[in-house]
């Protein structure tokens, strides 16, 4: 990832983008005025949530690249999706699958998961969409009962997913779940895409998870706004060139029982959500690694945080909660 410049240049489009599920804000502040090149932005329904996309290109090109990374986002939609009739699904369903028939797409996000998880003490657990599914996430969120929780976390956890030469297996019940990885990397695909097509810059952002960047002529500044778990307001700003931005918290996906907060954030060593972390934003090169790593230092809070090797990450922005609400703001490394 680049370091941010401090300086915004004249002729650079500027993004303010409050990183949420539902309410991504985008407001363009000033438009270049070369009639060659065309900002273009989308806005689409993917994996559950909401994706936006802004590409800016030569106007001959910008309307082919946004609909082919359109295009992606609905073929990715529904290959990585828990639910439908995609290869994730397929692979829950049937419980095998044979590895080297995978996609390169499932196989980088089994990969990644695993790296993540063996990094985090397993704290990032691609394979608990049973006790997902328990909690009622997203559709029907409600507590369920502790029997059930017990028995969700016997199917639980990447002990249950199996190699065996060239099968991978799941244990009977076991679902894989990458609710917490594919988005970034889904908005990484997509990216990634718009800049091969020759877009000089683009963002993609869903469901808070953000990869964007630009090239040198182009130069493109992207300020992006997270915000505040405890609030509307806007907690901190920040300036990038070429990276990922990664959200996770227990403000967007929640309900409350009593006095408690539930979020769909779970904690694969208690089979409950996470509590005591209010927001995690990893600012990182690319957004399938800060969608993960967001996840679990959610689960395993500063602790966690502090563990992490360096070389993954630019700067880590931990919101923690105590017992009697009071917030306090920690971070590791810098921009
Ligand atoms: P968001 O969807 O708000 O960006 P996350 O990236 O943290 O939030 O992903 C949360 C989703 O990931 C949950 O809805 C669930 O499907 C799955 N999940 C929940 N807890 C974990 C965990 N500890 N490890 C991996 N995936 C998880
Ligand atoms: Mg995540």
């Amino acid at each position: 990832m680049r370091p941010a410049r401090k300086k915004i240049n004249s002729g650079m489009i500027l993004v303010i983008l409050l990183g949420s599920l539902a309410s991504a804000l985008l407001v363009r502040i000033f438009i270049s005025d070369n009639d060659k090149i065309l900002e273009l932005k989308n806005r689409t329904p993917v994996l559950g949530t909401f994706a936006t996309y802004i590409v800016i290109a030569e106007s001959e090109s910008a309307g082919l690249i946004l609909s082919s990374m359109d295009s992606l986002a609905r073929y990715l939609d529904n290959e990585l999706g828990v639910y439908g009739d995609g290869e994730l699904s397929g692979l829950n369903m049937r419980g095998y699958a044979l590895i080297s028939e995978l996609s390169s797409d499932l196989d980088y996000l089994l990969k990644s998961s695993l790296f993540i998880s063996s990094i985090t003490d397993s704290l990032f657990d691609p394979a608990m969409g049973a006790l997902v599914n328990t909690w009622g996430f997203p559709s029907d969120p409600h507590l369920p009962d502790s029997a059930d929780i017990i028995s969700a976390l016997s199917i639980s956890g990447l002990d249950n997913v199996m190699v065996s030469g060239d099968t991978l297996s799941l244990s009977s019940g076991t679902i894989l779940d990458f609710g917490a990885i594919a988005k970034g990397y889904t908005a990484d695909r997509i990216y990634n895409l718009a800049r091969e097509m020759g877009a000089g810059a683009a963002l993609v952002e869903i469901g808070g998870e953000i990869r964007c960047g630009g090239d040198a002529e182009t130069g493109r500044l992207w300020r992006l706004a997270v915000r505040n778990p405890r609030g509307d307001n806007i907690m901190e700003m920040i300036e990038i060139e070429d990276g990922a931005v990664a959200t996770s918290g227990d403000y967007e996906n929640y309900f409350f029982d009593g006095e408690q907060r539930y979020c769909h954030i779970l904690d694969p060593r208690t089979g409950y959500p996470e509590t005591g972390t209010a927001s995690v934003t990893v600012i990182c090169a690319n957004a399938a690694f800060g969608d993960a790593l967001a996840t679990a230092v959610s689960v395993g809070g500063i602790d966690t945080a502090e563990n992490l090797p360096d070389s993954l990450f630019n700067l880590i922005i931990v919101v923690t909660e105590d017992v009697n609400g009071e917030v306090t703001e920690w971070r590791r490394g810098g921009l």
